[in-house]
């Protein structure tokens, strides 16, 4: 729980977040400017990873540990049309199986919430993220200062405040800044919306149009 302090300086640093933002993308921006922005977005958290690492900071998070890719993981709007397009950029046999994954996953989802959702991530295979360079934000931002709270499913990890505000900051001032730009931005469920994007040829128009369903 943040103090009142601590919440009016998150405040200003989405505040200072979105005007940058806001000037990157501009007031019209097209559907390739629109998306490539996610790679700002992403760069900006794991620097703050980065330096708090630089700095001290005793991450638990390994290659091979995906405890947390078993909760519930939501992306912006951009961050799924960036996966979709990864997708639909793979050979036909390879997009097949990932659609039968994600229509699996969304399947066995549905109707589950924030704390009953514990389906492994559709992207996730042997431990590992399959779209590990282009994983949505909130996997960036994710991390735990010791492994066992994982393992046990706890409600609340151990975690670095500066990683989990300054992150939080950069995603709520870029949400906010598309949302200026006239683009709806907030959070969906990761495997349900990348199918459903998948499913609707129309989806990026729809998005700049300022209306998209992601489920
Ligand atoms: S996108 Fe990758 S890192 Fe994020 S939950 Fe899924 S498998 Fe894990």
């Amino acid at each position: 729980m943040m103090s009142s302090e601590e919440q009016g300086m998150l405040r200003q640093s989405v505040t200072q977040v979105q005007k940058a933002a806001q000037a990157y993308l501009g007031q019209n921006p097209t559907f390739p400017e629109a998306v490539g922005f996610v790679t700002q977005i992403h760069s900006a958290i794991d620097k703050v990873v980065a330096i708090a690492v630089s700095e001290g900071t005793q991450l638990a998070c390994r290659s091979g540990c995906s405890h947390c890719c078993h909760v519930r993981v939501e992306a912006l709007e951009p961050e799924v049309f960036k996966i979709a397009r990864f997708l639909q950029g793979l050979p036909q046999a390879a997009l097949d199986q990932f659609t039968e994954r994600l229509e699996k996953h969304a399947a066995a989802v549905d109707g589950t919430t924030l704390t009953t959702h514990r389906q492994a991530c559709p992207f996730l295979e042997n431990q590992r993220c399959l779209i590990y360079p282009i994983r949505p934000a909130v996997c960036r931002k994710g991390h735990s200062l010791d492994v066992q709270p994982c393992a046990q499913g706890a409600d609340t990890l151990p975690q670095n405040v500066a990683i989990i505000a300054q992150s939080e900051a950069i995603i709520q001032g870029a949400a906010s800044a598309y949302r200026a730009a006239g683009l709806p931005a907030g959070g969906h469920e990761l495997g349900s919306a990348v199918l459903a994007v998948l499913k609707n040829s129309d989806a990026p128009k729809e998005w700049l149009a300022g209306d998209v369903k992601l489920k």
